[in-house]
């Protein structure tokens, strides 16, 4: 399979509102702050960059050194460039460790943790029965037998990390591990950094729906973020304003096809290897990019009740969601910092 998950068309699930952002920049007398943004395609979707800075060569710079962060880690992470570290991992599965680098082994280890918290239901072993549905491509609905077969290449409890030896073992043949759930957060939280360096007093970087925003926003308290609606294309349910958040959202209006009336969408359930049927989505805020992306696909599966109960419990972590019939539900952090769109 190719590019499984960053090959995705930007479908906008959150809509950033940067364009509003450009009417905040006025001609004062004392140097005010430049705003500048670009867009460009990467890891399979559009990755708009907006950067906040005294001039404008230093903002050109710092939207420069995102770009570059994110080229960067598409080769890094990618598991459909055979000479990856994960595609040597996945390569090996069944036969030997793989030694990766301290970045790859600690974005395992982190996914890992997300997999702990969301009791399996944000899973990085899942690619195989990704592929057997092939929700964008083939738009198969997998024999019962077929995914039964699958279940022993899914467990991601059997991935065995070496900390010491730097290690990744994939005890099956056939098991892989694809980051592409979590890679979008991580590596928006990534380019923000190099941002920062570049001397960005602020800014945003925006892979499709995962958003990292960081410091000052010109006249505003917080970078405007809307939410979209899950059923009304073009609608959105709630705005926010954030800065040094993270926000990404899971849906299943993002990639699906309908069979019969019946609509399959790309987020499946680990347990039942169906897609997850408790939610339409769900937004995740969380100070770190790569938590929010992989919190809001196990939260997605958790479903509303245990979803919630996971949100109230982390700190510093907020979600909306979508129920399965379409009721909003918004953890308490968050209830006086949504406005109506
Ligand atoms: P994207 O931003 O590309 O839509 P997401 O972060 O929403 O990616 O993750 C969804 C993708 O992750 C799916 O397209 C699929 O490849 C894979 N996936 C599906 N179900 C799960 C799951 N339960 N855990 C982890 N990854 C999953
Ligand atoms: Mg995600």
């Amino acid at each position: 399979m190719k590019a499984p998950r960053f090959h995705t068309i930007a479908r906008g699930m959150l809509c950033l509102v940067m364009t509003v952002m450009a009417g905040c920049v006025k001609i004062q007398p004392t140097s005010p702050p430049v705003i500048s943004k670009r867009i460009q395609m990467h890891m399979g979707t559009l990755v708009t960059v907006t950067a906040v800075a005294s001039d404008k060569n230093v903002s050109d710079r710092a939207i420069q050194a995102a770009f570059d962060e994110v080229k960067r880690l598409e080769q890094l992470l990618s598991t459909w460039r055979s000479d990856s570290e994960l595609s040597l991992v996945n390569a090996e599965a069944g036969r030997r460790p793989v030694q990766v680098s301290r970045e790859t082994l600690q974005l395992v280890i982190r996914s890992l943790e997300i997999a702990e918290l969301t009791h399996g239901g944000f899973n990085i072993a899942l690619g195989p029965a990704v592929e057997a549905w092939s929700v964008t491509e083939r738009q198969h609905i997998p024999e019962k037998e077929e995914l039964r077969r699958l279940k022993p290449l899914v467990d991601w409890k059997s991935i065995q990390v070496d900390s010491e030896r730097r290690t990744i073992y994939l005890p099956h043949k056939g098991m892989r591990i694809d980051v592409g759930g979590i890679g979008k957060g991580y590596a928006a939280d990534r380019a923000v950094e190099k941002m920062k360096q570049a001397g960005a007093m602020g800014g945003v970087v925006a892979l499709s729906g995962d958003i990292k925003t960081f410091g000052v926003v010109p006249e505003r308290r917080g970078f405007p973020v809307g939410i979209r609606h899950p059923r009304q294309e073009g609608a959105l349910i709630a705005m926010i304003d954030l800065t040094d958040e993270a926000i990404s959202t899971a849906g299943d209006y993002e990639r699906f096809f309908e069979r019969d009336g019946v609509r399959y969408h790309h987020i499946l359930d680990p347990q039942t290897l169906q897609p997850a049927r408790a939610c339409q989505s769900v937004t995740v805020i969380a100070k770190e990019g790569m938590v929010a992306d992989g919190l809001d696909t196990g939260i997605f599966v958790l479903g509303p009740e245990g979803g919630m109960a996971l949100v109230e419990r982390l700190p510093e972590v907020e979600a909306i969601i979508i129920d399965g019939e379409g009721k909003m539900i918004v953890s308490s952090g968050l209830r006086d910092r949504l406005r109506t769109p």
